[in-house]
């Protein structure tokens, strides 16, 4: 790959590290290069020294971490000839399937579960030109339909269930060290499907292999800086993973037949990637926890309130859990820790509406009333 000084997206990054045919064209929207943002505020409220990261998934084209898996997965997908993909989706896979597949020219079915997903992302879906087909039933009974439907019809699946999608989604972790120049101790995720903890649990553990390797012409992870031998990225992070209450299956270390959440991304009950995303927990050393509803709301109103950073409900499920393992010690001070937020807070805005009521003032339109707001508010 010759050196290019604009960034264009995931696959002309990592190519090497990809298993992508060199000819193959590229379906890309410049995805990944997402931004990992060190909190302040929230930390300083913990009153815990940490040095605590989000990574901002939602800075995607299409809003998610999923843009990162699409863009491989499609462009295998047409490198192979295939004209139609398929998937299921609680809504971001659809968004990004759809975008994807706008891209490349070819069609996209989307299976949504019937209501219970967000505005904005079936507003993708439908404004790139998705076939959206509305299942009577959830994520895991289209999940079914979908895995069937590929022995029955000339579409490729690109769930996560695609080995392509966990290839791109794993560059996430290549980014983090790189920005880092060392592994984080800890990386927390949401926990739906469980293929985004089992990407990067892959991408940390290729760098683990690959580092020290004298083959390599150089270490592209501490600016070259290692000659090998630095051991920055010999580690690996404990991975810890969180879901909603009522779609907690690694919880309760059993399938849930009736998921149920407000974070709509992760109300799942039957995750595909069950069996990686134990053996990326055990093999780091990490957990499964879960939170209600609230917490994960009221996890999400903090990071837009204190930070600045406007995450989908299903995202905030990490920092709901970094900040009560932070605040119990269970991950120790001074640790460095990574939250995933994987999907951008305007993909739900009905969610937001329920804070509109409290934070909006209406006022005369004269210069006098909204002064006397302001000087109110200002007390
Ligand atoms: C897909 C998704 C998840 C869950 O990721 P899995 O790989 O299914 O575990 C979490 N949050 C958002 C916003 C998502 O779109």
């Amino acid at each position: 790959m010759p050196f290019r000084a604009r960034y264009t997206g995931l696959i002309n990054k990592y190519h090497d590290r990809l298993p992508l045919a060199d000819d193959a064209r590229v379906i890309s929207l410049g995805e990944g290069n997402t931004p990992l943002i060190r909190l302040n505020n929230i930390p300083r409220d913990l009153g815990r020294d940490v040095d605590l990261y989000v990574k901002f998934e939602g800075l995607n084209p299409t809003g998610s971490f999923k843009d990162r898996g699409m863009t491989v997965a499609v462009t295998q997908a047409v490198s192979a000839g295939s004209r139609a993909i398929i998937c299921a989706s609680t809504g971001n896979t659809s968004a990004s399937a759809a975008a994807y597949a706008a891209r490349a020219g070819i069609r996209a079915f989307v299976l949504i579960p019937d209501g219970k997903i967000a505005m904005g992302k079936l507003a993708q879906a439908i404004m790139h030109g998705a076939e959206v087909l509305q299942i009577r039933g959830n994520f895991d009974a289209g999940m079914r339909i979908v895995k069937a439907m590929a022995e029955q019809a000339p579409v490729t699946i690109v769930n996560s269930v695609n080995p392509y999608r966990l290839q791109g989604q794993k560059t996430a972790a290549f980014e983090i060290v790189e920005e880092l120049e060392r592994v984080p101790d800890y990386h927390c995720l949401p926990v739906g499907n469980a293929g985004n903890i089992t990407a990067h649990w892959i991408g940390y553990s290729e760098l683990a292999l690959s580092h020290g390797d004298a083959a390599t012409a150089a270490c592209s992870f501490c600016s070259g800086r290692c000659r090998y031998n630095c051991g920055i990225v010999r580690e690996r992070p404990v991975m810890v993973g969180y879901q909603a209450s009522g779609a907690a299956p690694f919880l309760r270390n059993a399938m849930v037949d009736d998921p149920e959440t407000v974070a709509t991304a992760i109300r799942i009950g039957h995750p595909q990637s069950w069996d990686y995303a134990w053996a990326a927990s055990r093999e780091s050393g990490g957990w499964f926890d879960e939170f209600p509803d609230e917490a994960i709301l009221e996890a999400q109103y903090q990071l837009a309130a204190r930070e600045g950073v406007f995450c989908e409900p299903a995202s905030a499920a990490s920092v709901a859990g970094a900040m009560r393992d932070i605040r119990s010690g269970r991950i120790p001070e001074g640790s460095t820790v990574v939250c995933t937020l994987t999907g951008h807070g305007l993909k739900d805005p009905d969610v937001a509406q329920r804070h509109a009521e409290a934070a909006v003032t209406t006022v005369d339109a004269t210069s006098e009333a909204v002064r006397d707001a302001i000087l109110g508010k200002l007390d």
